[in-house]
C-alpha cells in the first residue's frame, strides 16, 4: 500500500507528486480528494512513505529501510494518523484517533480502498455521531511539539476532514498556516464539498478522479476475483464497493433474486411486501443495496433493448423464475427511462445515507405507477 505501484491507477496525479517532491515544490499543507473507493488513500501513504524514506527515488520510497518497514505496518513515529471516531463514556472512550488506531489499522491494512462508510461498518457505528473532535486538535498539536523521531519530516495525516468539527479545525488552522518546520500535513477527503472553505483554502489540493470500469476491472482481475465484469458494472467505479461485492459470495445471484421478487411486488403493489423487502435492503451494507440498484438499472435497460431485437436471457437469472421475454413487455422506452431517473435519484439518495427502507418503499410505489400506467399521479389522483 505504500508503494506508488501498489496499483496502476492515477498515474498522472503520481507523477505531478513524485516531481513535485523532488523539485521541491510540496506545500506542507496537502489536500487529495475524489470520490470513495478510487484509491487515493493508497497515492497518499505512498507520497508519505516517500518523504520518509531514507533513500527515496524517482519511484518513490525504497521498502527497504526501516522507515519504509514502519511505514508498511502503519506504526511510523513520526506519522500521526487523525480519523473520525465516536465517544464512548462507558468504555472510557473520548473519540480520540489514538483509542480506536489498531482497530483502523486492521480495517486500512484489509481493505486500502475502505470508504467512510466501509469504516462505520467496520467499528458497528452506523448509528454513531462520528467526527473529528476538539481535543485531537491539543493531541496534533502536542504531537507537533516534538522533535521527529528520525530527525525527519512529521506527518499528520488527517483522513476524512470533513468530519473535522468547526472547532477543531479552527484550532488546526496555525499549523497548517504557519507550520513548525519539517511539518506535513496530509488530508484525504471523500466530500470535498463539505470541506471548510479555512481548510481547502490554504491546502494545494489533488484531484482523483473516479476510476473507470475498465480500471475496476481489471483490479479485480488482477485479485482473481470471479465475474469481474459485471461487479465493474455494478460498482461504478468504486473499488471498495466492487470488492465488498465480490467477498459476499453468490451475491449476484441474490441480486438476481431480489430483483424477481421487487419486479413482482411493486407491479402488484403489495405493500406488506414492498416494506418486507425494503426491510430485508436495509439490513444489508450500502454497497449491496447500491449494487442492487445499479443491477436493476442494467436490466431495465437491457429489457428495452431486448424489445428492438431478439431477447437473450441474462444467465444470472438462471436460478429464478425471472424471463427477460416477459419482463420486456411491461418495459418500453418511455417508462423505462423515467424508472431509471427514479433509480438514479435513489441511488443518490442513499448515498446521502437516507433511510433505505423509506426509499424503497417509496421507489417501490412510483415504480409500481410507472410499470402499469406510464405515469406517477399527482397525491389527489392516488386518493
Ligand atoms: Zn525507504
Amino acid at each position: 500500500m505504500i508503494a506508488f505501484d501498489y496499483n496502476t491507477f492515477h498515474a498522472k496525479e503520481k507523477g505531478l507528486i513524485i516531481q513535485s517532491f523532488f523539485d521541491g515544490r510540496n506545500s506542507h499543507a496537502q489536500l487529495f480528494y475524489g470520490p470513495s473507493g478510487n484509491g487515493k488513500f493508497t497515492v497518499a501513504m505512498a507520497y508519505v512513505a516517500l518523504l520518509l524514506c531514507e533513500q527515496p527515488s524517482e519511484k518513490g520510497a525504497c521498502m527497504t529501510c526501516a522507515s519504509c518497514k514502519q511505514m508498511a505496518k502503519l506504526t511510523h513515529p513520526d506519522v500521526h494518523f487523525i480519523f473520525p471516531t465516536y465517544i464512548d463514556k462507558s468504555n472510557d472512550l473520548d473519540g480520540l484517533s489514538e483509542e480506536f488506531i489498531k482497530t483502523w489499522r486492521e480495517a486500512v491494512m484489509a481493505n486500502p480502498y475502505l470508504s467512510f462508510g466501509d469504516w462505520k461498518r467496520f467499528i458497528n457505528a452506523e448509528q454513531k455521531t462520528m467526527q473529528i473532535r476538539v481535543k485531537e486538535a491539543a493531541y496534533i498539536n502536542e504531537k507537533l511539539s516534538y522533535k521527529s523521531f528520525y530527525g525527519g519530516y512529521k506527518v499528520v495525516f488527517i483522513w476524512l476532514p470533513e468530519l473535522l468539527n468547526t472547532e477543531t479545525a479552527n484550532k488546526l488552522l496555525k499549523n497548517i498556516e504557519e507550520p513548525e518546520d519539517k511539518t506535513v500535513i496530509i488530508m484525504v477527503s471523500e466530500r470535498y464539498g463539505l470541506l471548510l472553505p479555512t481548510i481547502t483554502s490554504r491546502m494545494q489540493s489533488v484531484y482523483f478522479p473516479r476510476l473507470t470500469e475498465e480500471e475496476v476491472r481489471k483490479a479485480l482481475e488482477a485479485k482473481g476475483v470471479g465475474n469481474p465484469e459485471v461487479l465493474a458494472q455494478l460498482a461504478e467505479g468504486n473499488l471498495s464497493d466492487a470488492l465488498e461485492l465480490a467477498a459476499q459470495s453468490d451475491s449476484l445471484t441474490e441480486l438476481a433474486t431480489y430483483f424477481t421478487l421487487w419486479m413482482r411486488v411493486s407491479y402488484s403493489v403489495n405493500m406488506p411486501e414492498i416494506i418486507k423487502l425494503s426491510e430485508d435492503l436495509s439490513k444489508k451494507s450500502r454497497a449491496f443495496t447500491i449494487a442492487f440498484l445499479q443491477f436493476s438499472l442494467q436490466t431495465i435497460r437491457q429489457a428495452v433493448l431486448s424489445n428492438f431485437r431478439t431477447s437473450t436471457e441474462n444467465p444470472i437469472f438462471a436460478n429464478t423464475d425471472f424471463k427477460m421475454v416477459n419482463f420486456s413487455k411491461i418495459i418500453n422506452p418511455e417508462n423505462a427511462w423515467l424508472i431509471m431517473n427514479e433509480l438514479d435519484s435513489a441511488v443518490a439518495d442513499i448515498e446521502r445515507t437516507c433511510s433505505v427502507k423509506i426509499v424503497m418503499t417509496d421507489l417501490s410505489i412510483r415504480v409500481h405507477y410507472l410499470l402499469k400506467r406510464g405515469i406517477i399521479p399527482k397525491p389527489l389522483d392516488i386518493l
